[in-house]
Parts: C-alpha cells; sequence; structure tokens
C-alpha cells in the first residue's frame, strides 16, 4: 500500500493521519530519518514553521527532507508547511530557513491581524462544488515560478485574488488548513498523484 508520511516534530499531525487514512494509503507518523526513508510521500503541516525549522535540526531530519525532495519525492505542505517548502519567504525570523524545493515566494503571516483567522470557499479546477478552507495566521504565495501551477485564490474581500493553493510537479502546497473541515478531497487529490508515479 502507499505509505504517506506526516511530519511530526510539530503541528496539527493527528488530523492529518485520519484524513490520509480516509483516502486509503497507509499514514505514519514521522520524526526520524528512518522513518522518512519508508516512506513514499510527505505531509508537511500546519503549526509554527520557525518551529519545525528548529525541530527538523535537532532532530537530524532537515537534510534527509531535503534530499527526499531533491530526489522527487512528493509533498504536501499546508500553512506553515507550504513556509517549509518555499524557496523564498517574506516576514521570517531572523536565521529562519525552510526547506525550499517549490520556486514561490511566500509571505508569512500574510493575511494580517485583522484577519489572522477566516474562513473561505475557494474554487478548484478538479473539485465539482467549492472547497471550505481554514485559514489560521496564514500565509499566501507573493510570487509563483513559471512552472507553478495556481491551484486556487481567495475570491472576493480585501485578500480577493491572493494565491492560496499551488502545485509544481510533485509539490502540493496550501495556506490553509485541509486537515481541519472533514473535507479530504485535497487529501485524494495528493494521495492520487502518489499513487499515479
Ligand atoms: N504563522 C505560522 C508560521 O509562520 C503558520 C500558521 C499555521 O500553520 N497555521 O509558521
Amino acid at each position: 500500500m502507499t505509505a504517506i508520511g506526516v511530519f511530526a516534530l510539530q503541528g496539527n499531525v493527528r488530523e492529518h493521519l485520519a484524513m490520509l487514512t480516509e483516502v486509503g494509503v497507509d499514514a505514519v507518523p514521522v520524526r526520524r530519518p528512518a522513518e522518512l526513508a519508508r516512506v513514499d510521500a510527505l505531509v508537511l503541516p500546519g503549526g509554527e514553521s520557525t518551529t519545525m525549522d528548529k525541530l527538523a535540526r535537532s532532530f537530524e531530519l532537515f537534510e534527509p527532507l531535503q534530499k527526499r525532495i531533491a530526489d522527487g519525492m512528493p509533498v504536501f505542505g499546508t500553512c506553515a508547511g507550504m513556509i517549509m517548502l518555499a524557496d523564498e519567504i517574506t516576514g521570517g525570523i531572523s536565521g529562519q530557513e525552510t526547506l525550499g524545493g517549490l520556486d514561490v515566494t511566500v509571505r508569512r503571516n500574510a493575511f494580517g491581524r485583522q484577519v489572522d483567522s477566516f474562513e473561505a470557499d475557494l474554487e478548484f479546477a478538479a473539485f465539482d462544488t467549492p472547497y471550505h478552507a481554514v485559514f489560521i495566521r496564514a500565509p499566501w504565495v507573493e510570487r509563483v515560478g513559471q512552472d507553478v501551477e495556481v491551484l486556487s485564490t481567495v475570491r472576493s474581500g480585501p485578500a480577493a485574488g491572493r494565491i492560496v493553493a499551488v502545485r509544481h510537479d510533485r509539490l502540493l502546497a496550501t495556506s490553509f488548513h485541509p486537515e481541519m473541515t472533514g473535507d479530504a478531497r485535497l487529501h485524494g487529490y495528493f494521495a492520487e498523484l502518489v499513487r499515479g508515479l
């Protein structure tokens, strides 16, 4: 069976494992390099990217993760996980680094204090009906590289037009938390991507 790991040092781990199980893959928490080596793909959950960066280093996962990404492992980064996947970030703290791999610039905490957390219905070409998305101190994508596909943008309000879901080949990233609403379509989309390789 396809095994998809969830980076489990920090963030919304249990919820992602449940959604992955729902879409029929073997869902595995990843805390050590040996666990990373056993999975076909990985979810980087929401949480706090500065903490994830530090913990990935102290648990000696940072370099193995970068190597797997460079070798083509599919990764789904959500919220802080999107930040971790970005080649470039703005609004990071001093010394903050990302794993990189995704040719985008992501702004941390982009939606500002007024709307630190909010919900919105998003359109995805792959889905027949809107996807209800929960944003928590969320980033947005400010620049996309040539080969990066924009999957969804905010439709209305002060942040209308902001990019909140992207894909480049095997890397998928959302500004919001797809594990929190019980809608497994994005996990299903990712699982299909992994199974199709
Ligand atoms: N603001 C957080 C960060 O910079 C991300 C928030 C989240 O994952 N919900 O890591």
